[in-house]
C-alpha cells in the first residue's frame, strides 16, 4: 500500500465490536499484512544502512524531538497476561469496549515441531510520519512539537473518524462519552507529565516485554536495545511509510 493510500481507507468501525470480535479483526488485520513474524523483518543493520532512507531510526543526532519517546517490545517475553491492558484501562479511564494498547494472538508454524502461540503486544505507534495527523480537517490529532508523542485535542474533536481509518495499525477507538477519538498518549498526562518515567503498560508488565524510553539519551537501556547489534529489531507494517516509534525484538 502506498502512503498515499491511506487517506482513501474506509473507516472499518472496530470501535462498535466487542473486544473478543475486536481482538481477532486486529489479529486478522496484522496477519494479512504479512508482517507478522517474519513477513517484513527490518534489520537494524538495514536501518542504519538506510541512513535516513527507508530506516525507522532517525539518524543519530537527527532527531527531530527532544526526548524523542519511543518503546521495545521484547514480544517472545509476553505471556499475554493483559496486566499492561487492566494498568492502562485503571490509568487513562478507558471505558469497557475501548482500547488503548492490546495483545494480539496467532499460532506460529514450527514445522516438525507443531505450532506455538505467540503474542504481539500493539499500540499507538506514535510514528514519525502519522497518517492520522495527515488526515484530521480539524487538527485535534496533532504531533507535539516537544516530544514526538501523537496527541488528541479532545475539544477539538468532530468526531469523524477519518483518521481511525487512516491509521494502520488500528490504535484508535472512538469514546462514546466524550463523542471524541482517543488512543494512547505514552500515558503523558496521567503519568510523565507528574514525572513517572514509565508508562503504565511498562510498568505493570512482569516480564519486561515493554520497555519505555527517550531515544535521544545514549545511556538509556531503550538506545542501546535499540542499537544492539547482534539484534534484530522490526516495525509492524514498514511498508506504509509511517515510521514507527514502537520497535521490536526477541531475546
Ligand atoms: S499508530 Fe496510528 S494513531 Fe498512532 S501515530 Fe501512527 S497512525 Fe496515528
Ligand atoms: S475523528 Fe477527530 S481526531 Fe479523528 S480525524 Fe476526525 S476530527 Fe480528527
Ligand atoms: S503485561 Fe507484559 S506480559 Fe502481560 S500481556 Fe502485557 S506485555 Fe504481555
Amino acid at each position: 500500500m502506498e502512503f498515499s493510500e491511506l487517506e482513501n481507507l474506509e473507516n472499518e468501525g472496530i470501535e462498535t465490536l466487542p473486544s473478543e470480535e475486536r481482538r481477532k479483526f486486529l489479529r486478522f488485520g496484522m496477519a494479512v499484512t504479512g508482517v507478522f513474524l517474519g513477513g517484513s523483518v527490518l534489520s537494524l543493520t538495514s536501518a542504519r544502512n538506510a541512513r535516513g532512507g527507508l530506516g525507522p531510526i532517525p539518524e543519530a543526532g537527527k532527531f527531530p524531538y527532544k526526548p524523542h519517546y519511543s518503546m521495545v517490545i521484547k514480544q517472545n517475553r509476553c505471556i499475554d497476561c493483559e496486566r499492561c491492558k487492566e494498568a492502562c484501562v485503571k490509568t487513562n479511564k478507558v471505558p469497557s469496549y475501548g482500547y488503548r494498547t492490546t495483545i494480539l494472538e496467532l499460532e506460529k508454524d514450527l514445522g516438525n515441531k507443531g505450532k506455538e502461540r505467540v503474542f504481539m503486544p500493539v499500540l499507538c505507534n506514535h510514528c514519525n510520519r502519522p497518517p492520522c495527523v495527515r488526515v484530521c480537517p480539524t487538527t485535534a490529532t496533532y504531533k507535539d512539537k516537544k516530544n514526538g508523542i501523537v496527541m488528541m485535542d479532545k475539544k477539538r474533536c468532530i468526531g469523524c473518524k477519518t483518521c481511525m481509518a487512516a491509521c494502520p495499525y488500528n490504535a484508535r477507538y472512538f469514546d462514546e462519552e466524550v463523542r471524541a477519538v482517543d488512543k494512547c498518549n505514552f500515558c503523558f498526562d496521567t503519568r510523565l507529565e507528574k514525572g513517572e518515567t514509565k508508562t503504565a503498560c511498562a510498568a505493570a508488565c512482569p516480564a519486561g516485554v515493554r520497555i519505555f524510553g527517550d531515544l535521544t539519551d545514549y545511556d538509556s537501556e531503550l538506545y542501546a536495545l535499540v542499537h544492539a547489534p547482534e539484534k534484530v529489531v522490526w516495525v509492524l507494517r514498514p511498508e506504509t511509510g509511517a515510521m514507527p516509534n514502537v520497535f521490536y525484538m526477541n531475546d
